[in-house]
């Protein structure tokens, strides 16, 4: 992805530059059967790291929704029909397109995000680099069988029709368009709502890739705390794929039952890490650490309880401690910032909650660093082996907060890392392979990594286990989702 940015040596105000080159005075528009779309009301979105407001997106009403459903329904049938092929073309050129805007692209994400253009980067690239390019290299054929009954068998997996999806704010562009891109690869129209928080990026992607994409095939819209309700309760919707907290899938759930929606759920999760007592804590520290804190701990997937055995407890304290102190919290813009602010203020207030639990309950810290004065920043925070039963281990925390616990017995490590409704992901740590395959196979998660933790690519599927979600995406098991099988006999 390209982006020169200043160094900071150079004589300039790099946040006035950064923010020159994400283009807004362009402005930030819907997409509604291949055209831009505005509206009367609109939602303010600000900049979390000096608390202004930056641009506007509209903010829709139901009129506007059903002229999204409707463009998404008549633009189907030829969609549906386009080949495979050349479905994926258009999806190719789309990233080609997404590439070559980078240079707007990368400042854009760091201004409505607040995190370091580093971050940004690693976004845009693993969705145009990795997930997408995985995704569309997936095909899903025919499949033929012979029955003594029935005669010839075959098994067809045909596009649903129009999906409804449903992305949060913390990787905008990575979780929302890699819903769009498995519905479109798999046959199927989809109308986008984005988060109201992060709207953006995504809506400029948009804006920038519609004229390679047939007419309604692909609709954008935003909106505020009514829109989500109305997209998943609307008939003309044939699946709803949705991700974000486990509160609000349930919602979402019970919502797309009244018309029988298909449904596929990415949601919260309290993610477990099991060091091994042969693991050496100097050298997996880094590891844990982004483990624990990539995107600022604003993650599904991020590490949030690590279990660590009584005797490396101090070392494994000691070694993280040290890498955290070189760790630098602050403005996105400025290339020495490793992690930046909490992306928005209802975000924020929960964990100003959170932390008036923590110290309410007298627990120790591990680690606490340190962030500028001004903008919604809060520090990295490592808790010292706080009690299990409290709120702020058995909820997800969705920030910059983690917790260390220590153990003596592995059996009783591994029943305390599963006993939470949660299930996405988990993770061991060590060297004897034998153990860590043990372990691995006793963490109830949708996926666990060995000596490593949320590294994701789009070949295998994605699913949380228990409140974690429902069905999975990526993989040949999450572009089925998209589809109806279809079983074709004699
Ligand atoms: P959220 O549940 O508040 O919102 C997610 C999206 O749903 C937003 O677009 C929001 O506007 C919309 N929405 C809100 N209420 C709705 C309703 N009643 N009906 C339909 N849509 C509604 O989540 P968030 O704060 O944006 O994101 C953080 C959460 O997402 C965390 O819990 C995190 O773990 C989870 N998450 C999960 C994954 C995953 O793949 N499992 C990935 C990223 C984030």
């Amino acid at each position: 992805m390209q982006y020169e940015s200043a160094s900071k040596g150079d004589d300039v105000d790099l946040r006035k530059a950064g923010m020159g080159r994400a283009r807004f005075e362009d402005g930030f528009f819907n997409l509604i059967a291949g055209d831009r779309s505005s509206a009367g009301n609109v939602l303010e979105v600000i900049d979390p790291t000096t608390g202004t407001t930056i641009a506007t997106v509209p903010d829709i009403d139901q009129t506007t929704l059903n002229a999204a459903v409707k463009a998404a329904r008549e633009a189907f049938p030829s969609w549906c029909a386009t080949s495979v092929q050349n479905r994926k073309h258009i999806l190719e050129a789309c990233l080609n397109r997404i590439r070559e805007h980078g240079e707007e692209l990368l400042p854009l994400l760091t201004a409505e995000l607040g995190r370091p253009l580093s971050t940004s980067r690693w976004e845009l690239d693993a969705f145009t680099e990795a997930y997408a390019p995985a995704l569309i290299s997936i095909s899903i054929g025919d499949e033929k069988t012979h029955s003594e009954t029935l005669g010839e068998v075959t098994k067809r997996f045909v596009p649903l029709g129009v999906v409804c999806a449903i992305s949060p704010w913390n990787a905008p562009v990575l979780l929302a368009y890699l819903k769009v891109f498995t519905a479109l690869l798999t046959g199927n129209t989809v109308v986008l709502k984005p988060s109201p928080f992060a709207p953006l990026t995504v809506c400029r992607i948009a804006d920038r890739i519609k004229d390679l994409i047939p007419k309604g095939v692909f609709n954008v819209i935003t909106g505020g705390d009514a829109l989500g309700p109305w997209m998943t309760a609307h008939p003309g919707f044939d699946k709803v794929t949705f991700t974000g907290s486990t509160e609000t899938g349930k919602r979402v759930l019970q919502s797309a039952s009244s018309t029988l929606k298909r449904v596929t759920l990415e949601l919260g999760g309290n993610d477990p890490a099991i060091v091994l007592p042969d693991a050496e804590p100097e050298e997996i520290a880094a590891s844990l650490f982004w483990s624990m804190f990539m995107l600022n701990g604003h993650a599904c997937i991020s590490l949030k309880r690590l279990f660590v055995p009584e005797a490396l407890y101090p070392r494994m304290v000691a070694a993280l401690k040290r890498y955290a102190a070189g760790v630098k919290t602050g403005d996105g813009f400025d290339p020495e910032s490793d992690l930046g602010p909490v992306q928005n203020r209802l975000q924020f207030a929960r964990l100003k909650a959170v932390w008036d639990e923590i110290k309410e309950s007298g627990t120790q810290l591990v680690y606490q660093g340190t962030v500028p004065d001004q903008g919604l920043f809060f520090p990295v925070t490592i808790l010292d082996n706080p009690q299990e039963d409290l709120p702020f281990v058995t909820k997800e925390v969705f920030g910059p907060i983690r917790s260390i616990f220590r153990y003596s017995d592995l059996d009783d490590a591994i029943k305390r890392a599963n006993a939470t409704p949660y299930g996405l992901g988990a993770s061991v740590w060590g060297k004897n392979a034998e153990q860590l395959h043990f372990v691995a196979d006793r963490l109830d998660a949708g996926t666990v990594w060995i000596n490593q933790h949320a590294n994701l690519i789009g070949d295998y599927p994605f699913s949380g286990h228990k409140q974690s979600g429902l069905g999975a995406e990526f993989g040949i098991e999450g572009l089925k989702a998209y589809c109806n099988v279809r079983v074709i006999a004699g």
